[in-house]
């Protein structure tokens, strides 16, 4: 992934990305990917041509991809699976697939989960050792009578598929680790690539909607950790007839409320993606004793219309939208401004 430059460059060239109309002049950021960051963009709901697709953080590359998928005519569940394979596969990007940081006792442990426009769903959790997780997921949705599977099992399963065993810890990510291990403390640390999921949704030709996402999970977490994104309306939810929502972010947080659940239901009592999503973070800041200032967690959630929206409990969380010819980076509105 790219965010994590995107801030180093914003910092160090001193570029305030203020809420409102703020051109990215980052210096790792290339032309094409010079665009207006507007977060009134993310409730600019005139233009809803079709198809189109959305990420969560800074990932155009991956967006690229599941729109090269949608304009051949594929449909978005393709689009989006192909969509989170390119993170997947970039050992770079240190919160998916391979090269993903490890938990505290160095293993890789992958969760992902993929919905389709019927209301079909797959997940793994606790996946090791096979970078595509969000296909593995797949294939529990059209391979098994089941959602779920988790562990030694999902990946018994990955193999007798014909996924390829692999190590997922990178050099860079096992040195990470090491260093970590000195003083071994664990926190999550907002908008700092410890943790980090790329979720996708997309919206194909004919209309149809189709969601994934795909994580390491946090950075250290404690063997046998599962956070919201293999949980099927917590980290993920589509419903063909309204829309769908995917999360980022502290895990727990998402999953005590539901949360990408709660959001398509907030479509369907009428709220725009963009007011469903800030209820949704609602949901979470104003419980008695939060200690939202600790954490970060963002929603990016798309209606039938092809309306977008996206938000989150602090600066600097951005969602990535390709439509209309435009791969764009779109900068988050924010509930944390004190
Ligand atoms: N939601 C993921 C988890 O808790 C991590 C993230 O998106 O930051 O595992």
């Amino acid at each position: 992934m790219k965010r994590r430059n995107f801030l180093k460059n914003a910092s160090l060239t001193g570029v305030g990305l203020a809420v409102g109309t703020t051109l990215v002049a980052c210096a790792e950021t290339t032309s094409e990917e010079k665009k207006s960051v507007d977060t009134s963009a993310t409730n600019n709901n005139t233009k809803a041509s079709l198809p189109l697709v959305i990420a969560t953080w800074h990932v155009m590359d991956a967006t690229a991809k599941a729109m090269e998928v949608l304009q051949a005519g594929g449909n978005a569940l393709d689009a989006v699976e192909q969509g989170c394979m390119v993170e997947e596969a970039n050992e770079k990007g240190q919160s998916v697939g391979k090269g993903g940081l490890p938990d505290r006792d160095g293993n890789v442990t992958l969760d992902a989960c993929i919905m389709d426009k019927h209301g079909n769903c797959g997940s793994v959790v606790y996946l090791q050792n096979i970078t595509h997780a969000v296909s593995v997921a797949r294939k529990v949705m059209e391979d098994t009578p089941h959602v779920m599977l988790a562990g030694e099992g999902a990946k018994q399963f990955a193999i007798s598929e014909g996924f390829q065993p692999e190590d997922l810890l990178t050099d860079a990510s096992k040195e990470a680790w090491e260093k970590w291990k000195v003083e071994a403390k664990y926190k999550p640390i907002i908008n700092i690539e410890n943790h980090d999921t790329i979720g996708m949704l997309a919206i194909d030709k004919n209309g149809d909607i189709s969601g994934a996402c795909t994580t390491s999970g946090l950075a250290y977490k404690m063997g046998g950790r599962v956070g919201d994104s293999p949980i099927i309306g917590s980290g993920l939810f589509v419903d063909n007839e309204i829309g769908a929502c995917v999360a980022t972010g502290l895990g727990e947080e998402v999953v005590k409320t539901v949360g990408s659940f709660l959001v398509v239901e907030l479509m369907r009592q009428g709220k725009s993606p963009q007011e469903a999503c800030e209820e949704a973070i609602s949901r979470i800041v104003n419980k008695p004793n939060s200690n939202f200032k600790d954490f970060q967690v963002g929603y990016i959630a798309v209606n039938k219309n092809g309306e977008t929206g996206s938000y989150a409990i602090h600066q600097w969380f951005s969602m990535t939208k390709f439509q209309d010819g435009v791969n764009e980076q779109i900068q988050s509105d924010f509930f944390n401004k004190a």
